[in-house]
């Protein structure tokens, strides 16, 4: 069975009655209950546990690591950020969740700012399928739409993504690439858009299916890992036999 570690800030939820209302126990909680729904092995940790709950030994028995953070990047300790980014580059999957464009995590594996427009006006968002025959969009037919939401606008300033899933449209007229598929050493990266802290996004099927068909996708890489050798002997070819 698939290991996933749902992590998370846990700031919010604890300080702000708007965000409280919408997540008591917390957006992990939430993210974590529509993980195990869909028959995942789900773990959560938080910003504030020792090490952020992300030990080497939790990275290890983790296939699939889903990242939210809003207003504390900066708390995250590089020796933790090093940790996972080199467990992605070993395999581990990544699923980068609405906010979590401007962690360290994020813009370290993709090499640029990550920034964006935004605008917290309740929005209508609507979430096309762009890639059809994409794992990431099984039963989600031509896509899905969320009532309010935060805008996010292009440009989002990220490398071309290896395959683009999901774009959305939001009722003041922008465009955003929603859903991104990424590879980087041996693991894959999905970045994938709502999720703002006052909507009950994590809720919704539709965004609890992309989620759950993104973390199946990530799961583990197929090959073993290469080895590296200095100077190899040629190998022995077999002779074509004549
Ligand atoms: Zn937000």
């Amino acid at each position: 069975m698939t290991r996933v570690t749902v992590w998370t800030e846990y700031r919010q939820e604890r300080n702000d009655p708007a965000v409280a209302a919408v997540y008591p126990d917390g957006i992990h909680t939430i993210i974590a209950e529509g993980l195990r729904d869909a028959d995942f092995d789900v773990r959560t940790a938080t910003l504030d546990e020792p090490d952020h709950g992300l030990t080497d030994d939790v990275l290890a028995e983790t296939d699939v690591l889903t990242w939210w953070g809003h207003v504390a990047h900066g708390e995250v300790d590089d020796v933790v950020v090093e940790r996972v980014h080199s467990r992605v580059l070993d395999g581990m999957g990544l699923i980068v969740l609405h906010s979590g464009h401007h962690s360290k995590i994020f813009k370290r594996l993709m090499g640029t700012t990550c920034d964006l427009n935004w605008r917290e006006s309740g929005d209508r968002e609507r979430l096309w399928v762009v890639d059809p025959a994409h794992p990431i969009a099984e039963s989600l037919g031509e896509g899905f739409t969320l009532d309010a939401e935060e805008m996010y606008g292009e440009h989002f300033d990220v490398p071309a993504p290896d395959r683009l899933v999901l774009i959305s449209w939001f009722s003041g007229g922008e465009v955003f690439r929603s859903g991104c598929c990424y590879e980087r050493g041996r693991g894959r990266i999905f970045y994938f858009r709502p999720g703002h802290e006052t909507h009950p996004s994590y809720r919704h099927p539709g965004v609890r299916r992309v989620i759950a068909n993104a973390v199946a996708w990530a799961a583990g890489p197929k090959g073993n890992a290469p080895e590296r050798r200095d100077r190899p002997e040629a190998p022995e070819m077999e002779s074509s036999g004549d």
